[in-house]
C-alpha cells in the first residue's frame, strides 16, 4: 500500500490535484481513499459531485466515537474512490490537529485504513504539530509538495520541507519527500524557479500542472477534470501525474533553504 501525502500552502491547489489524482489511479482499476485533513473539509468533494459529506470530528462532537461505523465516515465518490474528510475544530477553540489524531484512531479501529494508495491532503501554512501529525505517526510516508512559483507558496514549501527532514530522524515516523509539483500561477520563469527550488532541497519537480480553465469548469460542474472533461489536455496532465506518482520509488531527505536564501533564489528568476 502507498500512503502519499500532499502538502502545501491553502489555496494552492491541493484538494483539486489531490482528487484529479485519485480519480485518475482509481479509473485503472486501483483502491483509493482519499483523506482531507484541512478544517476546510472540502478536500473530496468533486469525487462527491459537490456535497458536502460528513467531517469525522463532527461527528464525534456529535454522538461520540463508540457507535461510529465505516459508512458514516467512508463515502464512495467516483470511480469508486472512497472519501473521508477529517473537519476541523471550532472557531476560537480546539485544535486541528486534535481532529485528525481523532479521525485515524476512528479509521484504524474501524479498519479502512487500507487500498492501493491513501492520499493525505493536508494543509501546510503551518507545521504546527496538528498538521504534521500524518507525517510524524508514519501514516503519510511519501511527501508531495505542491506549489506554484510564488515566493509564499514557496516558503510554505520549504518549511514543510524542514518538518520532512526533522521528522526523518525519528524512528516512528517513515517520512520522505517524493517530489515536487508545480500547480502554475503562469508567473515569469515559473516552471524554471520550481523546478531548482526542488533542485536546492535536495528533490525534483515530479510534475508541471498548468494553470487551466478547464479545472474552473469543472469546479462549477462540481466535477474533477477526469470526470468532467476526460478528454481534454488537463485530464492527460492529471494521469500524467498519477502515473509518475503512483510509479516513483525515489525519495529523499530534504535540505531546507534559509529564509533569506530563497529571496535571493527567487529573484534570480524575475525581471527586475
Ligand atoms: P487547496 O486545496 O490547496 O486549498 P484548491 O485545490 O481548493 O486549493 O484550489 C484553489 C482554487 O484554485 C480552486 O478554485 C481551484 O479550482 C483552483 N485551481 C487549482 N489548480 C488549478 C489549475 N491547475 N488551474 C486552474 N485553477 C486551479
Ligand atoms: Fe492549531 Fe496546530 Fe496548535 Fe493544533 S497544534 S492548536 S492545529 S497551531
Ligand atoms: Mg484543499
Amino acid at each position: 500500500m502507498k500512503q502519499i501525502a500532499l502538502y502545501g500552502k491553502g489555496g494552492i491547489g491541493k484538494s483539486t490535484t489531490a482528487a484529479n489524482l485519485s480519480a485518475a489511479l482509481a479509473e485503472e482499476g486501483l483502491d483509493i481513499l482519499q483523506i482531507g485533513c484541512d478544517p476546510k473539509h472540502d478536500s473530496t468533494r468533486m469525487l462527491v459531485h459537490g456535497t458536502w459529506i460528513p467531517t469525522v470530528l463532527d461527528l464525534i462532537r456529535e454522538r461520540g466515537d463508540a457507535d461510529i461505523t465505516v459508512d458514516d465516515v467512508v463515502y464512495r465518490g467516483f470511480a469508486g474512490v472512497r472519501c473521508v474528510e477529517a473537519g476541523g475544530p471550532e472557531p476560537g477553540i480546539g485544535c486541528a490537529g486534535r481532529g485528525i489524531i481523532a479521525t485515524f484512531q476512528l479509521l484504524e479501529r474501524l479498519d479502512a485504513l487500507k487500498g492501493d494508495v491513501i492520499v493525505y491532503d493536508v494543509l501546510g501554512d503551518v507545521v504546527c504539530g496538528g498538521f504534521a501529525m500524518p507525517m510524524r505517526e508514519g501514516y503519510a510516508r511519501e511527501i508531495y509538495l505542491v506549489t506554484s512559483g510564488e515566493l509564499m507558496s514557496i516558503y510554505a514549501a520549504n518549511n514543510i520541507a524542514r518538518a520532512i527532514a526533522r521528522l526523518s530522524r525519528r524512528a516512528r515516523s517513515r517520512c520522505s519527500l517524493g517530489g515536487v509539483i508545480c500547480n502554475a500561477k503562469n508567473i515569469e520563469g515559473e516552471a524554471e524557479l520550481v523546478e531548482e527550488f526542488a533542485r536546492r532541497i535536495n528533490s525534483r519537480m515530479i510534475a508541471y500542472i498548468p494553470r487551466s480553465r478547464i479545472v474552473q469548469v469543472a469546479e462549477l460542474q462540481k466535477r474533477t477534470v477526469i470526470e468532467y472533461a476526460p478528454e481534454s489536455e488537463q485530464a492527460g496532465v492529471y494521469r500524467d501525474l498519477a502515473r509518475l506518482v503512483y510509479g516513483n520509488d525515489t525519495t529523499s531527505i530534504p535540505t531546507p533553504m534559509e529564509m533569506d536564501e530563497i529571496e535571493s533564489f527567487a529573484l534570480e528568476f524575475v525581471q527586475v
